[in-house]
């Protein structure tokens, strides 16, 4: 949980946020305490094994708005399921408001323990961007941690492809496009808002109803289920079908061929779709 209690933290980012509405400059002071107060979580579950470094959900209105959306796949977000994590969900929220407040250089996010136990580190667990300097942190942090490979899940095109064509897509970040909608493959568009993004996507993620997939015989390659689409295993660490793992290959997404012609789309290239039934 980092150096400080939630109430220096908090303390920090409003001294820090006071010098900018004053229109004074962060010194090095400044920047390092905003890192030391970024929280890295501990995955379990299906991210069992995995770090993580995300926001609070319930901070970003995007994410509020999707939620009201019957259609959309984010009524059914497995985070509205932890609301006990109290002492996580208050830290997410200081990370929220440091990535969508400040511009921090990359040489200073180069300071902030990111321990990992296969190599592997995600980028939104609990949340998504709420802005496109967000994502520009996000960027800068994977750019200061050449050691480690980082996969950023988001449905915020908007943020990212603004921020790729600031700070270019490193070679240790794997970006997975995740559709807003149950049911839809969201193919990324080539630009957005005038920025290139099509071709920073790696993956196109989609959840979809079990119904659905029973009804068109999809074979669904997030995590193991038998042909029945009873559950087997649905941890990543087992699949890693969306990570890079050094000195190995990503695995390809068998049957998405069979996906792409039964939902009648085009045939972008393998180890590009990934099929996730709904919980
Ligand atoms: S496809 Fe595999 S690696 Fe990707 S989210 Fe599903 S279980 Fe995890």
């Amino acid at each position: 949980m980092g150096i400080y209690s939630l109430a220096e933290r908090w303390s920090i980012i409003d001294r820090c946020e006071s010098k900018l509405a004053l229109g004074e400059s962060l010194d090095d002071l400044d920047y390092v305490q905003l890192v030391q107060c970024v929280n890295v979580s501990t995955m379990g579950d299906k991210l069992e094994d995995f770090y993580a470094i995300s926001s609070n959900m319930r901070d970003n209105p995007r994410c509020a708005a999707r939620q009201k959306c019957a259609d959309s796949v984010c009524p059914h977000c497995f985070v509205r399921r932890e609301a006990r994590k109290v002492s996580l969900f208050k830290a997410l929220s200081v990370n929220y408001r440091i990535f969508n407040t400040f511009d921090i250089p990359e040489k200073y996010w180069a300071i902030l323990p990111i321990p990992s136990i296969n190599g592997n580190v995600r980028i939104e667990s609990h949340g998504d961007t709420g802005s496109a300097l967000h994502a520009v942190n996000y960027i800068r942090i994977v750019k200061a941690h050449k050691n480690l490979h980082f996969t950023a899940w988001s449905k915020n095109g908007m943020d990212w492809a603004p921020a790729f064509g600031q700070e270019g897509k490193p070679k240790n970040l794997t970006f997975v496009w995740s559709s807003i909608l149950l049911n839809v493959v969201d193919m990324p568009k080539e630009t957005i808002n005038g920025y290139a993004f099509a071709k920073y996507v790696d993956h196109v993620f989609t959840v979809f109803d079990k119904s659905i997939a029973v009804e068109k015989g999809l074979f669904i390659n997030c995590g193991q289920y038998t042909p029945t689409y009873e559950k087997v295993s649905h941890k990543c660490r087992n699949c890693m079908r969306c990570y890079w793992v050094p000195g190995r290959r990503r695995k390809k997404g068998k049957g998405y061929i069979r996906n792409l012609e039964v939902l009648g789309l085009e045939d972008k290239g393998a180890d590009f779709y990934i099929f996730e039934l709904r919980k």
